[in-house]
């Protein structure tokens, strides 16, 4: 890989790949830690939506490490998230008044029951957070089924990512023309890319049955590409960056006494460590005359997330709605919060959703697990060249 680490990562990042790796290796721990909490660990989908784009919803899954494991076992839930707590996602009330929210549950309220107060209009969504709810959708525990190898690929997943980035990625001949139409390219190529590091870390050697990294795979898929390797880091600093901006929000929300208190000294540890130079989202659309640039990318975007539902492997499908919808929230924060202006504030960052914050950090552990892989994959290329 001819990546020289000291260079920064692309003109809207100030910030060098040995940079960013520092800052991983710092928050690696923690990262890990908070996404096997109870409350980062459990995300809802709908898993059997139809594919809204072609009539091929036939997909079939035949090994097991391709399929999820639905939690059916409410009993062994912790309170918070049994069927009358959830509950609030899935009925149809009002929304309340500000007033009937008590102050110390607020966090806790907000996230788990205020389905009605986070319908937000609909120009700043970047995927369909309905989407992940409603009759059909399950619970999942992600930590059950992790993103690894799957057997899933040959005609049926190329056709998804020719679509990906044949129809809804800006032509080629476009990026290169505007920051916004390359950025969009490298974020999914980021997470291709991504996805591939991950299976090939994560990969089954059909002859000894065993798991573990696959060099030459990697290689192949990634580590031959530069620029592959580059987006991932840059989907890093994308996602790094929403997080600092929402970092004074979070500090001034205030967990349930019934959850892990814990968990929120944990975020701030993590929070801490990101900076503000790591990407620069006003530099995205300047320029541009008007807003149809953003909105075209905004529609874009949400349409890869809907794309989603025409994986076939269940498990790929999961970590790719989960990853999208990190991605498209993301891109929310980044692109429509204005922190001088209260209003945006209520409306985007008051009206996140338990899910969103939840695909939020789970996306940034990917990308995090990703940049380590790379670091242990470049080891292991080391020792080769060594002949050790
Ligand atoms: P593919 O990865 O299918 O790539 C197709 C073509 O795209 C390549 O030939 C190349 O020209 C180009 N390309 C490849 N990588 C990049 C990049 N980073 N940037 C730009 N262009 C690129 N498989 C699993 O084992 N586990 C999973 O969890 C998993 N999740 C998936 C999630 C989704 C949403 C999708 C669509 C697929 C997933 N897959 C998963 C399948 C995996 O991504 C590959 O499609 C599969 O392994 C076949 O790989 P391939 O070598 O044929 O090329």
């Amino acid at each position: 890989c001819t990546i020289d680490k000291g260079e920064v990562i692309s003109p809207t990042c100030d910030v060098t790949f040995d940079e960013i790796n520092d800052i991983n290796h710092k928050i690696r721990k923690d990262l890990v830690n908070l996404v096997h909490t109870d409350f980062f660990k459990y995300f809802r989908l709908h898993l059997y939506k139809q594919c809204p784009f072609w009539n091929q919803n036939n997909g079939f899954c035949v090994s097991r490490s391709c399929a999820v494991d639905v939690v059916e076992d409410w009993d062994s839930l912790p309170e918070y998230f049994q069927p009358e707590v959830l509950g609030g996602l899935q009925e149809n009330e009002t929304i309340s008044d500000e007033g009937s929210v008590t102050e110390d549950c607020k966090f806790l309220d907000d996230l788990c029951a205020n389905d009605k107060k986070r319908m937000i209009e609909p120009d700043i969504e970047y995927c369909d957070v309905n989407d992940l709810h409603g009759e059909g959708s399950v619970l999942v525990d992600l930590t059950a089924n992790p993103e690894r190898f799957t057997g899933y690929g040959g005609q049926e997943a190329s056709q998804i990512w020719s679509s990906i980035y044949g129809e809804n990625c800006f032509s080629k001949g476009e990026t290169g023309q505007s920051l916004a139409k390359d950025a969009f390219y490298r974020l999914v190529s980021g997470l291709h890319a991504s996805i591939a590091t991950h299976l090939s870390n994560d990969h089954l050697n059909t002859e000894t049955g065993k798991w573990g990294p696959d060099l030459d795979l990697f290689m192949a898929r990634v580590g031959n590409f530069p620029d592959r390797v580059s987006n991932m880091y840059f989907n890093y600093a994308v996602v790094s960056k929403a997080l600092w901006k929402i970092k004074p929000y979070l500090d001034h929300l205030r967990f349930c006494d019934s959850y892990d208190p814990s968990v929120k000294a944990t975020i701030m540890n993590i929070l801490s460590q990101l900076n503000s130079k790591v990407f620069n989202e006003d530099l995205i659309f300047e320029g541009e005359l008007s807003s149809k640039l953003k909105d075209d990318f905004r529609i874009r975007f949400k349409n890869v997330t809907k794309i989603m539902d025409c994986v076939h492997c269940d498990r790929c499908r999961m970590w790719g709605k989960v990853q999208t919808t990190g991605y498209a929230t993301s891109l929310k924060i980044l692109f429509e919060l204005d922190e001088s202006d209260e209003n945006s504030k209520q409306h985007v960052v008051d009206k996140l959703t338990k899910y969103e914050l939840i695909a939020l950090f789970n996306t940034f552990d990917r990308l995090s697990k990703s940049i380590e892989s790379v670091n242990g994959f470049e080891k292991m290329y080391n020792v080769r060249l060594e002949g050790g």
